[in-house]
């Protein structure tokens, strides 16, 4: 019987076949386009999960496609698998300012670039490999252990939630597709939309503000139209604004094009951004001559709720904390403002001492009070899975005995794939300080990460399904 050494070794001659593995997988742009027969996400994430079937099959796994958007694959025996690895096989679009092709693998500098490489293709590979090894090294488990294989991860999880009305999960299950040492807790999320109508008179009015693509990003641009009021007095108001945001304006056919430049950044880490809606809102309410135009005195009702500067929710009486899952945080995202009617969204990421309703409640009174009808919410509970429960607590041990670096449990305000399912962590793929471009332009993985997650994930199984 062969041990625990060679399981490295091992895997360190694989590295050109996963590195060909890998390269037959980024070949394929599986971002979801429309659903044909059989491909309900499209052809690209359809032939990524054949491709992905394909490989875990020659390496010996026990291999089933589940419902045409999941690749199950099995090692060891029975079918009540004890743990689950969730991978995706799905990418983003590969956008702009690519200087290498986005869907080829290129190797420079120890470095393999291409769309998907460190999301989740990367880790899938090293996922596939892991089970590979001890497959090969015939290094018997107690319980079998089941990699999954997904095709809808960035555009919602659909694939999840149908594999999920099928079949039962594991009951550990960690995904490679996010944070080492491990990601146990996701703050509760809930997307709320809002509304408002205005009348305006007199001269002095603002015609149209807009700010916001996505509804969970803390928008880096505002902009706004105004009429009646010169470029002077917008400079005046903006050289008493003191904060990060940067005003320009200029004039066009009798009317003031006004832009804010901020900082953009996730909603669910808002005080990394410098929100340029907030910052243009407050600018706004301190032009002067303005009394007559209901927009002004609905963006100062809206201002009051979510002032410029405050990302803990607290003006809206929404601010609470707790010790490990962190504070509270809020991000106006989204404002449309034309002929008479407002629309608005904000993003709440919430701790693990409150709940959806009660966040929903809290954020419709405080809306309503100030005159704002509530809309449409979506949202999620906040996950959790005990930091000091055997499953964590053996992941985080493999993490140190692999690295040498202390481990420990994290707290996010984001949502990973396994968000919402009982015992699911995300464990890797990326290490603390890692820079690899996700979803960004020249996306990389290191090999020698390629390699180190390989290794992580099969001392991980042999830890929780060993003999
Ligand atoms: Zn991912």
């Amino acid at each position: 019987m062969m041990g625990k050494e060679s399981i490295d070794a091992y895997l360190g001659h694989q590295i050109g076949a996963m590195r060909e593995a890998l390269a037959s997988l980024v070949e394929i742009p599986s971002f979801r386009t429309q659903a044909q027969n059989g491909a309900p996400y499209g052809k690209g994430p359809d032939a990524a999960l054949h491709r992905g079937a394909q490989l875990a099959a020659a390496l010996g796994l026990r291999t089933r496609t589940v419902e045409d958007v999941m690749v199950e694959a099995d090692l060891g025996e029975g079918d009540e698998p004890r743990l689950g690895i969730l991978c995706h096989l799905d990418v983003v679009p590969e956008g702009t300012g690519w200087t290498v092709p986005p869907y080829s693998l290129t190797r420079r500098d120890g470095r393999l670039y291409g769309r998907g490489t460190i999301d989740d293709k990367g880790p899938a590979v090293a996922s596939l490999f892991a089970l590979g090894a001890l497959h090969a090294l015939q290094i018997p488990l107690a319980a079998p252990v089941r990699l999954l294989l997904g095709s809808d991860e960035e555009k919602g999880s659909s694939d999840l939630a149908l594999y999920r009305s099928k079949r039962k999960m594991p009951p550990m299950l960690f995904t490679p597709d996010g944070d080492y040492p491990i990601i146990n807790i996701e703050k509760g999320m809930l997307r709320a939309s809002f509304g408002a109508a205005y009348r305006q008179a007199g001269d002095r009015r603002i015609l149209w503000l807009r700010a916001g693509k996505a509804a969970n990003a803390v928008p880096g641009q505002a902009e706004a139209c105004l009429t009646g009021i010169s470029q002077q007095e917008v400079e005046k108001a903006a050289r008493a604004f003191s904060s990060a945001i940067s005003f320009s304006c200029r004039e066009q056919s009798g009317k003031l094009h006004l832009l804010a430049n901020g900082r953009g950044a996730h909603a669910s880490t808002p005080e990394q951004g410098e929100n340029a809606l907030t910052g243009l809102i407050q600018l706004l309410c301190a032009l002067p001559g303005l009394e007559q135009d209901g927009l002004q005195r609905i963006l100062q009702a809206l201002g009051q709720l979510f002032p410029h500067g405050e990302t803990d929710g607290k003006s809206a009486g929404l601010s609470c904390r707790e010790p490990e899952s962190g504070a509270l945080t809020l991000a106006l995202s989204v404002l449309q403002c034309c002929e008479g009617t407002l629309e608005g969204t904000v993003d709440i990421r919430f701790p693990l001492c409150e709940t959806l309703s009660g966040v929903t409640q809290k954020l419709s009174q405080a809306l309503t009070d100030q005159g704002f009808s509530f809309k449409n919410t979506m949202g999620s509970e906040p996950h959790m899975v005990p930091k000091d429960s055997p499953f964590v607590q053996t992941l985080l041990e493999v993490y140190s005995q692999q690295t040498g670096l202390p481990g420990y449990c994290i707290a996010i305000g984001g949502g990973t794939y396994v968000h919402g399912i009982p015992g699911g962590v995300a464990f890797g793929a990326m290490f603390p300080g890692e820079e690899n471009h996700m979803h960004g332009a020249d996306e990389f993985i290191t090999e020698e990460n390629l390699l180190r997650n390989a290794k992580m994930i099969a001392h991980a199984v042999l830890a929780l399904c060993g003999k």
